[in-house]
């Protein structure tokens, strides 16, 4: 139907767009066609009014549009009041009527706009409430003071003040139950998508109206209070009005309050229907209980059933997204006995493999592998029972018996009071984390082992090269024939030794030894002889010598001793202790003849801070060679008499 966003549309109220010119003027001619009816149609012949129609016309635009268009509202009333009221009551009795009206809307819009959400729509039981208790009790009954003390003062009326203030407070109040929320159902875009107009339902709404026309009229044109009217009974509006509250929502329940209350004035204005009797007055009265306890609670249904319909609607979607969840989810009941499951996701039934049916009624522990860590489980139980939230990693058993490792957090849920109601427990099925977790850890000890085995190669391959290196070193630095050391290593020696030497003024002398005619060993028993003889000699020697003594083959059969420490004399005697023992040496191969062989040698001291190494063996073998001419066999000391005059200096 597109007559009910029209009309929104055409009042501005489908959008912020207030500022039509013809809410007000639509409101006031409302009100003073409400007026007319509610001055002519709804008088008894005693003059009381049953309903008051115009308030609830002026209350439905304050409550339909901002504080600033108030006033506008409020103004149009003003000239409707007057004419409607001018055939019956002076210019002055209109004036303070509207006035009184006019408060009344405002009392009424006022504390509904102080303690109501806005818009207001209606369509919670609280609004219903606020309603009920601001427009329909305070502000009619307020109004109705002054309203009644205009009536007892300007008019020649002889009914009493409080008689006036009752009529006046109940016609009002009548007026705005049944009037005001119908402007306010239709006239509004409704909030939500339940409160569907009647339209959506055209049949069933049909057939609701029918219903009502039918036992509405039937109700309330029965001629004569004194003929039977059982059963019917005005009760029987009641599943009426249940049925538009709960099928259409709050335009249809304030809808067919406005037909039912219709029909029930024009009944009983008429004289007939349930609501006549022998008195006047007492009918409008139990007409007006009757109408405003019928509109009231369908009015509050409707709001109570729309509240539980946005709840329920809040509620499916949770459930539908709880239920979606990847991660089990698990809710337990800890006010019954033994904590039991009362409800599981699907997640759940995916991780565990336990059906929802399997597991509602019993204590999460069925999950447990009985191998988990006590630790753990009994850490999970002290956290329920001091009612802690908990976090933690299980062992935990599928319904097929496999493994998987649960990492679970667990919280306890509050009520409104602050009280532990459940808890819900929200699972993952960490088991590829905890076995690719492993599988890293053995790696990781897998590589410490070949970096273990690899070190082990290593060092073995150091000591090996170390052993090399030094045998290298080894084999620089000694002749291949003899042993001894070689000539390059006796100069690095020998030089540091002569450093320590002079660093410490430390005595240190050498021998040159050569071996005696050499030469015609070699021609006389052959090369290899003369090898072995040069081994013999020095296996001969090293024995006779001191650790830090040092012995070199410089050459063919030439040897040098450093003696660090040692003084000139000394070492004359350590070489002729050498000399002595190589010339008791005898050498036999074979049938042969054993060969003797001498050796000559000479000694040298190296002064401090005087001579280097090359000067000092040139001096050992020139005494060495002074041995030679003395008939070798011998050994000779250089005297530093003996030294090498210097060079003198040639004349300029
Ligand atoms: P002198 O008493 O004057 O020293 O006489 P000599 O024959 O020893 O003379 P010289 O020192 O000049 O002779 C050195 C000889 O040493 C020459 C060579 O045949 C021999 N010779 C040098 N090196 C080796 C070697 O490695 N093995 C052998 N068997 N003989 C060598
Ligand atoms: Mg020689
Ligand atoms: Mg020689």
């Amino acid at each position: 139907m597109t007559i009910v966003p029209a009309l929104q549309a055409f009042f501005g109220t489908a959008s912020q767009d207030h500022r039509r010119w013809w809410g007000p003027v639509a409101v006031g001619i409302a009100y003073y066609l409400g007026a007319v009816l509610g001055v002519k149609a709804s008088v008894m012949s005693e003059g009381i009014a049953i309903f008051w129609p115009p308030n609830a016309f002026l209350l439905a635009g304050f409550l339909l549009n901002p504080l600033r268009m108030w006033p506008a509202y409020a103004l149009a009333a003003v000239p409707a009041e007057i004419a409607a009221d001018l055939p019956t009551f002076q210019l002055h009795q209109a004036l303070l009527f509207v006035a009184v009206n006019i408060l009344e809307a405002l009392i009424a819009a006022g504390l509904i706009k102080l303690t109501c959400r806005w818009p207001f729509r209606l369509d919670t039981l609280r609004q219903v409430a606020m309603f009920g208790l601001f427009a329909l009790i305070v502000a009619s009954g307020v109004a109705g003071l002054f309203g009644a003390a205009v009536y007892v003062t300007t008019s020649a009326d002889t009914v009493s003040f409080w008689s006036e203030w009752r009529i006046w407070w109940f016609g009002d109040s009548l007026g705005l139950l049944t009037i005001t929320p119908v402007l306010l159902g239709w006239l509004q875009v409704q909030s939500n998508l339940w409160d569907t107009p009647p339209a959506d339902r055209p049949f069933e709404a049909a057939l609701l109206l029918a219903a009502t026309l039918l036992v509405g009229l039937w109700v309330f044109s029965l001629p004569d209070y004194l003929t039977t009217r059982y059963p019917a009974s005005p009760i029987l509006m009641l599943p009426l009005t249940i049925w538009a509250a709960a099928r259409f929502g709050l335009r249809g329940a304030a809808s067919l309050n406005l037909l039912i209350a219709m029909i029930a004035i024009a009944g009983t204005v008429a004289g007939r229907g349930h609501f006549v009797s022998m008195n006047q007055a007492d009918n409008v009265l139990r007409l007006q209980e009757y109408l405003a306890a019928l509109a009231f609670s369908s009015l509050a249904l409707a709001a109570l059933l729309q509240e539980l319909q946005q709840q329920n609607v809040r509620l499916r979607a949770l459930s539908r997204a709880v239920e979606t969840v990847y991660a089990g989810i698990v809710i337990t009941d800890p006010t019954s006995q033994d904590n039991p499951i009362i409800y599981v996701n699907k997640g759940f039934e995916a991780i565990t493999g336990y059906r929802r049916r399997d597991a509602i009624g019993r204590n999460p522990r069925f999950l447990q592998d009985p191998g988990a860590d006590a630790h753990k489980i009994q850490a999970l139980r002290s956290a329920i029972e001091q009612r802690q939230r908990i976090r933690c990693t299980l062992r935990n058993r599928r319904k097929n018996g496999s493994l998987f490792y649960n990492r679970m957090t667990i919280d306890p849920v509050l009520d409104e009071a602050g009280r532990v109601s459940h808890f819900i427990g929200v699972l993952h099925d960490i088991t590829d984390i905890v076995a690719g977790e492993q599988a890293l850890r053995n790696a990781h000890r897998e590589l410490e082992l070949i970096n273990l085995d690899l070190e082990n190669r290593i060092e073995q391959r150091t000591r090996e090269l170390k052993s090399a290196n030094e045998q290298l070193a080894m084999l620089a630095a000694t002749d291949p024939l003899t042993g001894a050391y070689n000539r390059r290593h006796f100069m690095t020696q020998a030089n540091a030794e002569l450093k320590q030497a002079n660093r410490h003024g430390r005595a240190l002398s050498l021998i040159a030894l050569d071996i005696d005619h050499f030469k015609q060993i070699n021609d006389h028993h052959g090369h290899g002889v003369g090898d072995r003889i040069l081994i013999m000699l020095t296996e001969t020697v090293m024995p006779i010598l001191r650790p830090r003594d040092l012995f070199a083959r410089f050459g063919g059969e030439e040897f040098c001793v450093l003696l660090p420490e040692t003084g000139v004399k000394e070492a004359g005697a350590i070489a002729e202790r050498l000399r002595a023992a190589i010339a008791e040496l005898s050498f036999s191969s074979g049938n042969a003849a054993p060969i003797q062989f001498t050796i000559s040698a000479g000694v040298a001291e190296c002064q401090p801070h005087a001579f280097d190494i090359d000067t000092v063996l040139e001096l050992a073998d020139r005494a060495m060679y002074v041995a030679k001419q003395a008939g070798r066999n011998t050994v000779r000391i250089h005297s530093p008499l003996q030294a090498p005059p210097r060079p003198e200096p040639e004349p300029a």
